[in-house]
C-alpha cells in the first residue's frame, strides 16, 4: 500500500549491483533510531503542531540540563559537558527552523517533521571525512532520541523499526555490515556509494539480496516509511509507487520466478559445451550461512572460499583460534564432499577489514598491505590458518589458495610456511592430506606476466578478475567516480588473462577464473573461448552459467577468442562475445 496517496510517483536511477526486486516500506541507514508514526495534519492544526514541537524540545532539554546536574556532582567535568553539547544542538537556531519549515511544508505530525530533518542531518554528517565529526553522529542520534521521546503522545514509534521487512537505504555499507544483514528483515538495499565490484556488492549478489548503488545526493531527501519498489536489475528505485507500476513489478517477479525454476531444473545436468568440454562449475562463497545455497545451485564445489569473514568478524575480539577455524573448514569441506573447497587464505585490507588497525591509515589500502603480504608478515596468522587447512582436509577435499601473489618469492615464502605447518602436524600425529593442492592467486598484472615462472610452483591458478581489472586499467574498484573506466574486457585485461591460461596450460596445470567477470553471462563465451577451466560464481549466478556453458560450442567460442585477441577496443570485445552469448541464450538476458 502507498505510504503517502497524495505523493508522485518517482523514480531514482542507480547502478543496480544484485538482481531481483523488493517492494517493502523504506529504513533509511543501517544505524540510527526508530521512526514515529506519520500522520497528516490539516492547516488549521498546524500551530498545535509547532507548539508540540516547542515543547517537546522545552521538555528535553529541561531533561539533559538536570543530567548534566548530576553528572557534575558524581563525575568529571568532561562527562557532563557532553550534555552540555547535546543542548546546544537543541538551541541552534537553524535547525530549529528547519523542523518548523517542514512541518508546514509536510503537513504532517510534529514528531515526524522532526524525525525526517534530524535523518537528512545525520546523513549529510555521516558524509564528513574527519572521523571525529562523524563520530558525533551519535551524539546527535542521542539528542533525536531524547526529543522524540519528550513528545507527549499516545503514538508509540514502531512503524518502521528495523524488526518490519524494509528496503535499506544508507550513505554506504561495509561487506561486514552486509555479510551480516538479515535477510528476513532486509528485501533489498540502496546505497549512494558503492560500485558493481566492491565486497559489498559481491556479498549482495551472494546472499542474493537485491541492491543499488551509485544512488548519489538523491538518498537524502528519501524520507523513512516511503513505500518503494528496488529493482535490482536496472537499478530504478521507485518512491511511492502508483498500483499499475506495482502490479507490473508483481508480474516481473512471477516471470523471474518462473524462469529460475526452468534454470533449476538443470541442476544436476554436467557443465559441459556442446561440443564435449567441460568446465568445473564452482561457487564463491564468505560466510558458511551460504552452504544451503551452494548445495542448491548444484555446484561441483567451491572455488573460492573468502577467509576474510570468518577471521575479521566484527563482533569477536580476536581471530578465532586455530580450533575454531578447523571446525568452521571442516564444516565446509564435509558439506561440499566428494568436490573440493579452495581456501584462500586470509585477504584482509583494500575494501575489507584490515587484520589488525595499523598506526596511520594507509593512503592506498589496495596497493598497501593486503593479502598473502600481510599473511607472511604475521605467521602467528598465517600458521594457525593453514593448519587448520591441513586438518580439515582429513575430512574432505580441501585445496588452499594464496591472495594478492605479485612475484614467485611470495609463493615460495608461503610454501614453505606450509611445509613447516605438514611437519609439525606430523610430529603431532594429526591426519590431513599430504598432497593438498595449492594455487597462486593471479590478480596482479605482475603475476600475470611471469605467470609462466609461477605455474612451476603451484598446482592452479585462479584468476581474480576484480583485481586483476583495477591494477590493470588503475581504477579503483569501489570508485563509482572513475567506474566507467573499469571494463572487464579491455584488451590489455584480455591479454593477460591469456597469457596467465597458457603459461598453466604449458606447465600442465588448470587455470580457473574466481573473479565477477566468471558470473557474467556476457563474457562467458569469451571466457571459454580463452581457455578457462573452472569457473567460480556466486551460488546465485551457478543456474544462468551452467546454462550459457550447455549452449556454446568450445571451438566457435574460441574463434571468437581469437578475434577478440586481435581487437584494439574493450567495446568491440564486448561486442563479440555478447553477440555469441546471444545467439545462443538470449532467453538468459530478459
Ligand atoms: C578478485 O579479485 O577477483 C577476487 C576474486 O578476490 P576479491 O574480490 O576477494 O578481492
Ligand atoms: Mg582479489
Amino acid at each position: 500500500m502507498p505510504s503517502n496517496t497524495l505523493a508522485l510517483e518517482t523514480i531514482i536511477q542507480g547502478i543496480p549491483v544484485s538482481p531481483g526486486i523488493a517492494i517493502a516500506p523504506i529504513h533509511v541507514t543501517a544505524r540510527g533510531f526508530s521512526a514515529p508514526e506519520v500522520y497528516e495534519v490539516s492547516e488549521t492544526n498546524l500551530p498545535q503542531e509547532h507548539q508540540r514541537f516547542e515543547d517537546a524540545v522545552t521538555r528535553a532539554k529541561s531533561d539533559l540540563a538536570e543530567i548534566q546536574t548530576r553528572l557534575a556532582e558524581l563525575s568529571s567535568d568532561e562527562e557532563s559537558r557532553i550534555f552540555e553539547a547535546h543542548i546546544m544542538v537543541l538551541e541552534d537556531q537553524a535547525l530549529l527552523k528547519r523542523v518548523h519549515h517542514a512541518i508546514d511544508e509536510r503537513q504532517q505530525n510534529a514528531e515526524f517533521a522532526f524525525y525526517a530533518v534530524m535523518q537528512n542531518f545525520l546523513e549529510a554528517m555521516r558524509r564528513i571525512p574527519d572521523p571525529y565529526l562523524r563520530e558525533r553522529t551519535a551524539d546527535i542520534e542521542d539528542v533525536c532520541e531524547r526529543v522524540l521521546d519528550a513528545f507527549e503522545s499516545s503514538l508509540t514509534r514502531k512503524n518502521i523499526r528495523p524488526e518490519d521487512r524494509h528496503i535499506l537505504i544508507a550513505y554506504d555499507l561495509n561487506p561486514s555490515d552486509t555479510a551480516t544483514m538479515d535477510r528476513s528483515l532486509v528485501l533489498g538495499f540502496a546505497t549512494e556509494m558503492g560500485s558493481v565490484n566492491s565486497h559489498t556488492a559481491i556479498i549482495a549478489r551472494s546472499l542474493g539480496i537485491p541492491a543499488i548503488v551509485g544512488l548519489d545526493e538523491a538518498i537524502i531527501d528519501i524520507t523513512a516509511l516511503t513505500h518503494a519498489i528496488l529493482d535490482g536489475y536496472t537499478g530504478k528505485l521507485i518512491l511511492h509507487p502508483t498500483e499499475a507500476t506495482l502490479n507490473t513489478y508483481r508480474m516481473i517477479e512471477q516471470k523471474k520466478l518462473r524462469a529460475r525454476t526452468a534454470l533449476d531444473s538443470l541442476r544436476d545436468a554436467e557443465s559441459i559445451t556442446r561440443d564435449g568440454r567441460k568446465i568445473t562449475l564452482s561457487a564463491n562463497i564468505g560466510l558458511l550461512e551460504e552452504l544451503p545455497a551452494v548445495k542448491k545451485s548444484g555446484a561441483t564445489g567451491i572455488g573460492l572460499y573468502r577467509t576474510e569473514f570468518l577471521l575479521l568478524n566484527e563482533e569477536h575480539d580476536a581471530i578465532p583460534n586455530e580450533s575454531e577455524q578447523t571446525n568452521a573448514y571442516t564444516q565446509i569441506a564435509k558439506a561440499v564432499a566428494p568436490h573440493p573447497v579452495i581456501i584462500r587464505t586470509l585477504d584482509s585490507g583494500g575494501d575489507k577489514l584490515p587484520a589488525e588497525p595499523l598506526s596511520e591509515p594507509e593512503p592506498n589500502p589496495f596497493l598497501g598491505w593486503r593479502g598473502i603480504r600481510v599473511s607472511l608478515d604475521r605467521p602467528e596468522i598465517f600458521k594457525p590458518q593453514l593448519r587448520a587447512a591441513l586438518r580439515a582436509s582429513a575430512f574432505g577435499k580441501v585445496a588452499l589458495m594464496f591472495p594478492l601473489v605479485s612475484g614467485l618469492s611470495e609463493v615460495r615464502l608461503a610454501k614453505e610456511m606450509l611445509r613447516i605447518c605438514m611437519d609439525e602436524l606430523h610430529k603431532e600425529n594429526v591426519p590431513f592430506d599430504e598432497s593438498i593442492q595449492t594455487g597462486a592467486m593471479i590478480e596482479v598484472p605482475s603475476a600475470a606476466m611471469i605467470a609462466d615462472v609461477l605455474a612451476k610452483e603451484v598446482d592452479f591458478f585462479s584468476i581474480g578478475t576484480n583485481d586483476l581489472i583495477q591494477y590493470t586499467v588503475a581504477v579503483d574498484r569501489v570508485n563509482p567516480y572513475v567506474a566507467d573506466l573499469y571494463k572487464p574486457t579491455h584488451p590489455a585485461v584480455i591479454r593477460l588473462i591469456h597469457r596467465t591460461i597458457n603459461a598453466g596450460a604449458q606447465a600442465g596445470i588448470w587455470t580457473g577464473v574466481c573473479g565477477e567477470m566468471a558470473g557474467d553471462i556476457s563474457l562467458t563465451p569469451l571466457l571459454i573461448g580463452l581457455g578457462v577451466e573452472e569457473l567460480s560464481v556466486g551460488p546465485q549466478q551457478v543456474p544462468s552459467i551452467r546454462k550459457a556453458i550447455r549452449s556454446l560450442s568450445h571451438a566457435e567460442c574460441a574463434c571468437m577468442a581469437d578475434d577478440a585477441l586481435k581487437a584494439s577496443l574493450s567495446a568491440d570485445i564486448l561486442k563479440l562475445t555478447s553477440t555469441l552469448a546471444k545467439k545462443y541464450y538470449s532467453e538468459l538476458f530478459e
